[in-house]
């Protein structure tokens, strides 16, 4: 049966990201059955909607799509296994569908698990945060058979603005970590340019102004400015609010580095990146904008922030 609004959707992890996300799902007219172990996301979601259940076989049970958004991989395997996981109870052929950041080989292993026990399944992690989360705006990066994908087209225009097939499984994951290991890479570098420029008298919009339709343009400048004022709408501009904390970015930048080490990539910019973040992030900046980093710089190169 192909799956449509009016579907049921079995929804496992309703918190920043997977909260908003069930809460479309059920405004479209999927039925969500939701289960997560904090009462209060439980609550937040059943407030909006979703049917709430105390585990995660009632969360799969009858469902043609299970949907998960968890911590990490250590979670994602948690919830997977075991007689009372997901695997031993989602109902033959359901569609398994992670969307959480974890990492690559974790990704292809649960995929890996899935098909044997008879079920479908794609990693999915997420760009766009819990703006785009709510808004219903999020990107998909997706890893797993073209039909596969196909089948749950559905879910993700619900849920996103699009879903693009990044390969077989795992290839979701992997795009994700390799994309925000350039951001981090990026972020910084923008920073520092900033900071040169303004050490050497130029005005902050004045770098802008070149920089943005040059050949420095970038994301990390054009959108997530770190310096207020050019960019009015980037995190800058209210004291580095989040937008996409540190502490996440420092989360993906240890899967990607872990990939890079596994893999024998010559990342040395990767790695520098990982350290600035795993710095900043036993600072009281983790829970701020990444871009935030621009401060950190500011700040050891005798600049006022
Ligand atoms: P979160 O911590 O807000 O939500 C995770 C939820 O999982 C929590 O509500 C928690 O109680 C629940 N949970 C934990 N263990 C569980 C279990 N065993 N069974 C059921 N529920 C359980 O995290 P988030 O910000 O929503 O992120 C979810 C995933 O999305 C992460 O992998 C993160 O890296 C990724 N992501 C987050 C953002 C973002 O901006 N927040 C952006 C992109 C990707």
């Amino acid at each position: 049966m192909s799956i449509s609004a009016g579907s049921t959707v079995g929804f496992v992890g309703l918190g920043h990201m997977g909260g908003p996300m069930a809460i479309n799902l059920a405004k479209a007219g999927f039925v969500v059955q939701g289960f997560d172990v904090a009462p209060a996301a439980l609550d937040a979601a059943a407030a909006e909607g979703v049917t709430p259940v105390t585990t995660i076989k009632q969360a799969v049970a009858g469902a043609d799509v299970v949907i998960t958004s968890l911590p990490n991989g250590a979670l994602v395997h948690q919830c997977y296994h075991g007689d009372a996981g997901i695997l031993a109870n989602a109902q033959p052929n359901a569609l398994l569908i992670d969307t959480s950041t974890i990492d690559v080989d974790d990704a292809r292993a649960a995929a890996d698990e899935a098909r044997a026990a008879g079920l479908r399944a794609l990693d999915a992690p997420v760009s766009g945060g819990v703006v785009g989360a709510k808004a219903g705006t999020l990107a998909f990066m997706v890893g797993g058979p073209e039909d596969v994908v196909d089948a749950a087209r559905p879910v993700f225009d619900v849920m996103g603005a699009k879903a693009v097939r990044c390969g077989d499984s795992g290839a979701g994951q992997a795009v994700k970590l390799c994309n925000n290991m350039l951001l981090a890479i990026h972020q910084i570098g923008v920073g520092e340019a900033f900071a040169l420029a303004k050490k050497l008298g130029v005005e902050d919009q004045a770098f802008f102004d070149v920089a943005s339709v040059a050949t420095g343009t970038c994301w990390a400048l054009n959108v997530n400015c770190p310096v207020p004022g050019p960019v009015p709408a980037s995190p800058a501009n209210r004291d580095y609010q989040p937008g996409f904390a540190v502490g996440l970015m420092n989360k993906d930048l240890g899967l990607a580095l872990g990939a890079v080490e596994k893999q024998g990539v010559d990342a040395k910019l990767g790695k520098l990146a990982g350290e600035v973040y795993s710095d900043l992030n036993q600072t009281d900046a983790a829970t701020k904008d990444f871009s935030v980093v621009y401060r950190s710089i500011a700040s050891n190169s005798g600049l006022e922030g």
